[in-house]
């Protein structure tokens, strides 16, 4: 590549972009911020190594997480990231609360309409024995 062309990484280290370069395809001169935001967390020679050591397809998502980790460090110091993967498994855990608090009072609504029901045909029965009941009296009654 001719230095009117350099990546971004070469263009911020200031020197020539070889064809061959690692770090060209993942950082495009069109984006130096992303390269500026890794470059500042792990220093670009880390970068390198890093993707040196994987499959070239396993190489874009590395660059991705690596600069989402890095803007995040940035803008958080201290937590970074994991500030955001915290308050995602907050999210979880009380999902799963609000799931669970569903789930027991779904049980128990449905508990209850089937005592309901219960209830209801043990009356109904209750009722058809009375009249039964009645009927025989009546009979009874009337043989008398
Ligand atoms: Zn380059």
């Amino acid at each position: 590549m001719s230095n009117s062309t350099r990546c971004a990484a070469c263009k911020s280290l200031r020197r020539r972009c070889s064809e061959d370069c690692a770090l060209a395809p993942y950082f495009p001169a069109n984006n130096p911020q992303r390269f500026a935001c890794v470059h500042r967390i792990y220093g670009a020679s880390n970068v390198t190594k890093i993707l040196e050591q994987l499959p070239i397809h396993a190489r874009a998502t590395t660059v991705d997480s690596m600069t989402f980790e890095a803007s995040s460090r940035i803008q958080d110091p201290v937590y970074g990231c994991t500030q955001i993967i915290f308050k995602l498994q907050r999210q979880i855990v009380h999902a799963q609360y609000e799931i669970a608090k569903v789930q027991a009072e779904l049980a128990l609504h449905s508990a209850q309409h089937q005592m309901q029901q219960q209830n209801h045909t043990t009356n109904y029965q209750d009722q058809n024995q009375y009249y039964q009941a009645a009927f025989e009296q009546e009979e009874f009654h009337f043989d008398q």
